[in-house]
């Protein structure tokens, strides 16, 4: 099923969505919880980012031509880094240029999966018993951070804005580790590539993330960017005021966002 978040009379409630349909649902999506018979059109309300996240995780260079096009090896083992929760955005809102960094803001198409229950030290066989879902992601980057101004991604990764998801979390998603995936900037496809590509897959993921540290309910695990990022073309392209930037991935949906500074 298709989880959505939203708001509708300054309360926030989950819904499960089918066509234009959402159905209320009652209690705590990652425990018990009830789906009502009371139903509103997707389109009367304003869709939240599907989960209010306790961590977002990234994965750095786990596909092979995206490390090949950043001139890096490939790795041995995953690549951890941080977003800040903070920088959560959901579908169809704005992007924005940080004002001490607008001028090489790039994105990063990715398949982010959702923890449904708390992970610690998990077998890669037993995964599927705390993963949710998944959706679309976009790992929004400010380059001159990443690559000259910071020794460190934190701050490149996690302004505000900077990690828009959904536009919902998809429980039946058949083969996560099988599933088309493309980032369009202004209609003109950026990013084609298959999660089939995934360097570690998404089992190995959150079994290794979960040895390292515990995944609460609602840990984003950003999965990795394919080739075709913005600061790796030639010419080079970063986000500029009203771009539109879409991700679709095979079997969950499209997220959009437009830029703004
Ligand atoms: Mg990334």
């Amino acid at each position: 099923m298709k989880i959505v978040r939203f708001k509708k009379d300054n309360n926030i409630y989950y819904g499960r969505l089918e066509d234009d349909r959402i159905n209320k649902v009652e209690g705590d999506i990652f425990n018990n919880y009830k789906i009502t018979s009371e139903y509103m059109n997707k389109n009367s309300v304003s869709l939240l980012p599907p989960v209010s996240p306790s961590n977002i995780i990234g994965i750095g260079l786990n596909y092979k031509r995206h490390a090949l096009e950043s001139n890096k090896s490939f790795p041995e083992k995953p690549i951890i880094f941080l977003k800040a929760t903070t920088s959560i955005l959901g579908h169809k809102k704005n992007i924005k240029l940080p004002n001490v960094a607008p001028n090489w803001v790039d994105f990063e198409g990715e398949l982010a999966i959702i923890i449904g229950k708390e992970a610690k030290n998990i077998k890669v066989k037993n995964v599927k018993d705390y993963v949710l879902g998944y959706t679309c992601a976009n790992d929004v980057s400010a380059r001159d951070c990443q690559f000259e101004l910071d020794n460190q991604w934190a701050r490149a990764k996690s302004f505000d804005t900077f990690c828009p998801i959904g536009p919902w979390i998809e429980t039946e998603l058949n083969n996560p580790d099988n599933s088309n995936i493309t980032t369009k900037l202004n209609g003109e496809i950026m990013q084609d590539s298959n999660t089939s590509n995934l360097i570690f897959n998404t089992k190995k993921l959150v079994s290794y993330c979960s040895r390292n540290f515990t995944l609460k309910p609602g840990t984003i695990i950003l999965t990795g960017t394919p080739d075709g990022v913005g600061f790796a073309r030639d010419p080079q392209v970063f986000l500029k005021k009203d771009d539109k930037i879409e991700i679709e991935i095979e079997g969950i949906g499209r997220l959009v966002n437009k830029v703004i500074n």
